[in-house]
């Protein structure tokens, strides 16, 4: 080793010494525990970094104090925060997807901050479950014979798969072998569910003569799979849910069909898509179907199965079940939600209030948030948009709205997007064109003039990251 490093060894700080210099920048009682450890954490990688080149000096005491204080600001917050999203994607996994209403964060207080019924029967004293909650209301709503909700759809699915056909084959069109996100592939929950994959028809055409042969002894079920984020477009065909309802019921084999996507009702905007409901596919005929609670719904992660009675206790038996059950604070915020839509106060959520938000609307508020940035080099004008579905069926859908365009010509827009993510609160905004696009869709309206704010500050805070 060099003798030069060696030097600049010795010249790292005893932690005493650290210890005594964050004491004097700082009145805060700060646990004596917690800041040795972060002075010797950030000694060590000093060290590591003379010891490999990387570092060629030994930060000044004060300087190397700052940085533990700062560390230890930072770990005061909680990591997970809020972000208003002005990028117009109104589902989006990266931010939460849907928003919950209000009424479902009460319901959330009100169970979570005390016990709960969670499992007992108020009126006999006996042992409850946790799916009785929440049957009733799924039921009523759908017009199904029996729910039952676990942690998430992909949950759902697996659930539904290895209770049913485990051992067995389950015969899926290749048109419909999705990967959703990147880690939900169809073909991976099936061999994780310790059933069979039976690929049939081609990418592009399935046809019902491929399903009737590969029927036989070793089948278990009848899957069919929404194609939420990609579209085969073209020479295709596919077979339609009566003629697969018809030949499940024929060959004794239970139909389950992953809707992805749960739908209650149509949507509240016209330049959406007519997308079937839960209730119509309950209807079709089909023995089970899944969806998830927080993609067009607009309630809480969840895993929604509706169907068949026998076959939905089959699942509740199943010691999977136990493993991906749902927990209380997103079943009181579930049960709230699907509250909402039976009162038919379906705008109380949030996500089909961003939806039905009106062009003139969005204008006005577009309009009056320019006013407010009067911000000397910045160019602001009112844009023709359009708001991205994001996610669940029709991902890639638009919804064509106004927003707020931004053009800069001192600065980079990705030192200006940067600095809006990592202001308090964070903003998350779109560049499109050498613009920075503001689309107000999936933002409250409280919430306009803080962005005013948060966009005159983080521009400034932009151009001194610039300069430095
Ligand atoms: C989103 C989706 C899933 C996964 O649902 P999660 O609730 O994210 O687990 C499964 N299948 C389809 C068709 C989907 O669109």
């Amino acid at each position: 080793m060099g003798s030069d490093i060696q030097d600049l060894l010795r010249g790292l700080p005893a932690v005493d010494r650290v210890l005594l210099a964050v004491s004097a920048l700082t009145q805060a009682d700060l646990p004596h525990d917690l800041v040795t450890a972060e002075i010797q954490r950030q000694i060590a990688e000093l060290r590591k970094g003379l010891l490999s080149g990387e570092l060629t000096v030994v930060p000044a005491l004060d300087t190397l104090a700052r940085s533990v204080l700062d560390h230890l600001h930072q770990a005061s917050h909680p990591s997970l925060k809020r972000v208003i999203n002005a990028s117009g994607i109104l589902l989006h996994t990266n931010l939460g997807r849907a928003p919950l209403a209000t009424e479902a964060l009460e319901q959330i207080q009100q169970v979570a901050a005390g016990y709960s019924n969670l499992e007992i029967d108020l009126e006999t004293g006996r042992r409850g479950s946790r799916h009785d909650h929440i049957e009733e209301i799924l039921c009523r709503l759908t017009g199904a014979e029996a729910a039952m909700v676990v942690n998430n759809n992909a949950g759902a699915v697996l659930l539904a798969l290895t209770a049913l056909a485990r051992g067995k084959e389950a015969i899926v069109s290749r048109g419909e072998l999705v990967e959703i996100g990147g880690s939900f592939r169809i073909p991976e929950v099936m061999e994780a569910g310790g059933v069979v994959l039976r690929e049939i028809g081609s990418s592009n055409r399935t046809h019902l003569r491929d399903y009737q042969q590969a029927i036989g002894p070793q089948t278990g079920l009848l899957l069919k799979v929404h194609t939420s984020n990609y579209r085969i477009i073209g020479f295709t065909s596919s077979v339609t849910a009566a003629e697969l309802v018809a030949l499940a019921q024929e060959k004794n084999l239970p139909l389950l069909e992953d809707l992805g996507s749960g739908l209650l009702r149509p949507l509240p905007n016209a330049a959406l898509p007519e997308e079937p409901t839960i209730a119509e596919v309950v209807a079709s005929g089909v023995d089970l179907l899944t969806c998830s609670g927080d993609k067009l719904l607009g309630g809480p992660q969840a895993g929604l199965i509706f169907g068949r009675r026998e076959l939905v206790e089959k699942l509740r038996r199943h010691p999977l079940a136990r493993a991906l059950r749902t927990d209380k604070l997103s079943l009181a915020a579930l049960d709230a939600t699907l509250r909402l839509y039976q009162q038919g106060d379906d705008l109380k959520i949030p996500l089909l209030r961003f939806l039905a938000r009106s062009q003139q609307e969005l204008v006005e508020r577009s309009r009056a948030l320019a006013a407010c940035l009067d911000v000397p080099g910045v160019q602001v004008e009112i844009v023709e948009d359009a708001a991205m579905m994001g996610g669940g069926a029709m991902p890639e859908l638009q919804i064509p709205g106004p927003a707020l365009a931004l053009h800069v010509e001192t600065l980079s827009l990705d030192r200006l997007a940067a600095a809006l993510r990592t202001a308090e609160p964070s903003v998350v905004a779109r560049i499109h064109n050498d613009r920075l696009l503001l689309n107000l869709r999936t933002v409250e309206p409280a919430e306009d003039s803080l962005i005013a704010e948060l966009v005159k500050k983080s521009f400034q805070v932009a151009i001194a990251s610039e300069k430095r």
